[in-house]
């Protein structure tokens, strides 16, 4: 039966905690390859071993685990009795069907009960391929490495690392809520969260039925391509279009932007408590449009006594657009579509919007009213990844 070896990195310097962490990304990866004829996952001695059935899986097991954060890498590995003979003849069978002209062996020892050393297992390993194949060995450039791992009753080999996400296995930060708008940044926002081992429940603004149905679709989708990551995730839908025509009718052009995500940023924190978040997301980035100002985040902020995360915060658009590429969600992004904002949003929004003046203005709005029945209206969709269990809706309201 095939194996792969799973080492993770961030979490091996977690001290006290370590077995926790472990069992979790051990869990996410029996999660996230629950379809796969996966026969046992289980932590080994500083590693993981996945056990499955057979080689047709290998595929989609890559790609799983590639997007499983909290690994560093992964190798398709052949297991073996943890002796030199042993070790010697499964590298050997490995390499029937391999032609290279260099090469070297990298071993480790995770039980140094092992007789030999590792230079001295990598010696003894090399020397018997370097006769058997003629290949030269190389221990600056090779062209393949044999890796050899051995554990306290069993050995491991394999032929190639594939990378994994790196970060922290998901679920093991708690939870925090983010501001989905179906652009290219908060997705990017929300994924940067997901990897330091959070849970990402998502929140989105739309303008349905004013505007067409486009976001919230982009923002499924999104939601769903991110779920590979978490294997569980919430997206509320919200209705805000009846809200930013309350807005229009009281409150001055220059301030409206501030105030709809003042608006936004208390809607969230209700729903934020009702999914157990301890902190807020958004996608934003310092300068980078009008309403994203530090005078405006600070006026923004304080309307809610959550942490606002900005994972984003220093980085440029173009580094943001690679990682939405890499990520998969920049094709969703860039449909077009009428974000809920820009029907909504004036010409010349204030770049350094006074605390004092927002106040006044809000204050010919039912604030508590608006946010308490946006809340209580949400929409509310949990997904799954595999999606064995269907997408679930909760609750919906009628449009
Ligand atoms: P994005 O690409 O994420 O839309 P952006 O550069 O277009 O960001 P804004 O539209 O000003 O910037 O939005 C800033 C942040 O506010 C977003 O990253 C998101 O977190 C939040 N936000 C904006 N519009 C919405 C919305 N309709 N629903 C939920 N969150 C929103
Ligand atoms: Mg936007």
């Amino acid at each position: 039966m095939p194996s792969v070896i799973v080492h993770y990195q961030e979490i091996a310097l977690k001290g006290r905690n370590r077995p926790w962490f472990v069992e979790r990304l051990v869990s996410n990866i029996r999660t996230a390859t629950a379809d796969l004829g996966v026969t046992g996952v289980r932590a080994l001695m500083g590693r993981i071993e996945l056990r499955y059935e057979s080689e047709d899986a290998w595929t989609d097991l890559c790609e799983r685990l590639a997007c499983t954060p909290g690994i560093a890498n992964f190798s398709r590995a052949v297991r073996t009795r943890c002796d030199l003979d042993a070790i010697t003849k499964t590298v050997l069978t490995e390499l029937a069907d391999v032609q290279v002209e260099s090469f070297r062996v990298t071993a480790r020892r995770a039980d140094k009960r092992f007789p030999l050393t590792s230079p001295e297992l990598e010696r003894q390993v090399g020397g018997r391929i370097k006769a058997t194949r003629g290949w030269r060995v190389d221990l600056g450039r090779p062209e393949l490495t044999v890796w050899v791992e051995t554990l306290s009753d069993e050995a491991f080999c394999y032929l190639r690392k594939n990378s994994g996400a790196g970060g922290l296995p998901s679920g093991v930060s708690g939870r925090v809520a983010c501001l989905m708008s179906g652009g290219i940044d908060s997705p990017v926002a929300a994924y940067r969260m997901i990897k330091r081992g959070c849970r990402v429940r998502m929140i989105h603004f739309h303008s349905y039925p004013i505007l067409a149905h486009t976001s919230q679709d982009k923002v499924v989708e999104i939601a769903r391509l991110l779920t590979r990551y978490q294997l569980d995730s919430r997206l509320y839908l919200v209705a805000f279009g009846d809200i930013q025509r309350q807005v229009v009718l009281e409150v001055p052009p220059p301030l409206r932007v501030v105030i709809y995500r003042r608006l936004m940023l208390r809607i969230a924190e209700r729903l934020a408590h009702a999914s157990g978040s301890t902190a807020l997301v958004t996608g934003e980035a310092v300068g980078q449009v009008a309403s994203q100002t530090l005078d405006n985040m600070a006026v923004i902020d304080s309307v809610t006594t959550l942490p606002v995360l900005r994972p984003l915060v220093g980085m440029d658009k173009d580094e943001i657009v690679s990682e939405a590429r890499r990520l998969g969600t920049y094709p969703i992004s860039i449909i077009p579509d009428e974000d809920c904002c820009t029907l909504f949003t004036p010409k010349h929004p204030a770049t350094k919007a006074r605390a004092r003046r927002v106040t006044e203005a809000e204050s010919a709005l039912p604030v508590d009213e608006i946010v308490e029945s946006a809340a209580a209206d949400a929409e509310r969709q949990d997904l799954f990844f595999p999606p064995v269990r269907a997408v679930k809706t909760r609750f919906v309201t009628s449009s």
